[in-house]
C-alpha cells in the first residue's frame, strides 16, 4: 500500500519557512493579484491567495476589473504594477474572460515580477537551465517529489499533459534532476503501457480518475495534478483527481491524495516565488547607481 504525500502538511511547513524569512527581511515583500470578472472558483482562489499572503507577512494587493474591461485598460494596470517598486509578484487568474487575450497580457508583465513563470522568458530559463521563476504548480509537484524520493537521477519519469502551465514545466524539472521524462499527451498512444513504465507517474490531464491501478508500476511515486469536480453521492459534487486513487493507492509506492495533494503546494509555492522575486529585486535595486 503507498505512502501518502501529505501536501497540505507540507505546504503549511513551506508557508511557516517562509514567514520566518519575511520576518526579518528589512523590506515587505508584495504581491498583487489581478481578477478579471466574477467567475466564483477566481474569487475563491483569489481570496485564499490574499489570506495566505498576508499570513506571511507579506503585502497583498487586489486589483478587480468588471468582465467588462478592455484589453487596453488590463495592460495599463499590469504596467502601472510593473512600475510600482511597492509590487514584486503580480499574477493575473486566469482564464481570462474572453475575448481578452491571455497571450499579450502575460507578455506584458515583468520577467522579475513573473510569479507565475507564465512569460516567454521565464519558460526559456527553464528550458535552458538558468534561474528563473518556475510555474507554481510545477515546483509545487517537484518539492513533493523531492522529499520522497531525494535521488531521482535515472528515473523513468512518464508526465501526462503537455500545457504550459503543467505538463512542460514539470517535464523540464524532472529533467534537470536527471530523469528520462517522457512527455504524454491525448495523442499519445497506449498511454496504460507507457505509464506501467514510469518510476515517477505525474498525472496532468484533466480527465477524472482516468489513470488506474492497473497503469501504475509496483512501488511508482504517482503525482496527480488533476482537480476535477465529478457529481458524487445523493447528486453533492465532489472532487477527484486524475488518478483512480483507490485501485492506484495498493499498487503505488507513494502517491498524493485530491484534495490535499498538489492543490495546497501551489500557493505555497506562489508564496515562494515572491519572496525570491523580492528578494532579487531588492539586490538589484541596492546595485543601482544612486
Ligand atoms: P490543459 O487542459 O491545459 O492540458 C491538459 C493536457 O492533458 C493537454 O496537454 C492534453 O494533451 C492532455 N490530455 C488530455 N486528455 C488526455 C488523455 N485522454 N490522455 C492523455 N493526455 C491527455 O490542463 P492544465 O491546465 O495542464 O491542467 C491539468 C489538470 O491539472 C486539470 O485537472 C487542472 O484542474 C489541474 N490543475 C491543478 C492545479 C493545482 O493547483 N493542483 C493547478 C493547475 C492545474
Amino acid at each position: 500500500m503507498a505512502r501518502i504525500i501529505d501536501g497540505k502538511a507540507f505546504a503549511a511547513r513551506l508557508r511557516a519557512a517562509i514567514a520566518a524569512e519575511v520576518a526579518v527581511l528589512p523590506f515587505k515583500p508584495g504581491l498583487a493579484v489581478v481578477l478579471v470578472g466574477d467567475d466564483p472558483a477566481s474569487q475563491l482562489y483569489v481570496a485564499n491567495k490574499a489570506r495566505q499572503t498576508v499570513e506571511a507577512g507579506m503585502r497583498s494587493f487586489e486589483h478587480r476589473l468588471p468582465a467588462r474591461a478592455s484589453q487596453a485598460e488590463l495592460l495599463d494596470l499590469v504596467r502601472r504594477l510593473n512600475a510600482d517598486p511597492a509590487v514584486h509578484g503580480i499574477l493575473v487568474q486566469l482564464p481570462l474572460p474572453p475575448p481578452l487575450a491571455a497571450a499579450e497580457v502575460i507578455a506584458a508583465i515583468s520577467p522579475e515580477k513573473d510569479v507565475d513563470g507564465l512569460t516567454v522568458v521565464n519558460a526559456g530559463r527553464l528550458a535552458t537551465g538558468l534561474p528563473g521563476l518556475v510555474p507554481c504548480t510545477p515546483l509545487g509537484c517537484l518539492l513533493l517529489l523531492e522529499e520522497v524520493l531525494p535521488e531521482m537521477a535515472g528515473c523513468h519519469a512518464v508526465v501526462i499533459g503537455r500545457s504550459n502551465l503543467v505538463g512542460k514545466p514539470v517535464a523540464q524539472l524532472l529533467l534537470q534532476r536527471d530523469c528520462t521524462v517522457t512527455l504524454a499527451h491525448s495523442r499519445t498512444r497506449d498511454l496504460p503501457g507507457l505509464c506501467r513504465q514510469a518510476d515517477i507517474l505525474v498525472a496532468a490531464a484533466g480527465r477524472p480518475e482516468m489513470v488506474k491501478g492497473d497503469w501504475v508500476k509496483p512501488g511508482a511515486a504517482v503525482i496527480d495534478v488533476g482537480i476535477n469536480r465529478v457529481a458524487g453521492a445523493a447528486g453533492k459534487a465532489r472532487l477527484v483527481g486524475d488518478v483512480e486513487f483507490a485501485s492506484a493507492a495498493p499498487v503505488a509506492g507513494w502517491i498524493t491524495p485530491v484534495p490535499g495533494g498538489v492543490g495546497p503546494m501551489t500557493i505555497a509555492c506562489l508564496l515562494r516565488n515572491t519572496l525570491t522575486a523580492a528578494k532579487n529585486q531588492e539586490a538589484a535595486r541596492v546595485g543601482e547607481p544612486g
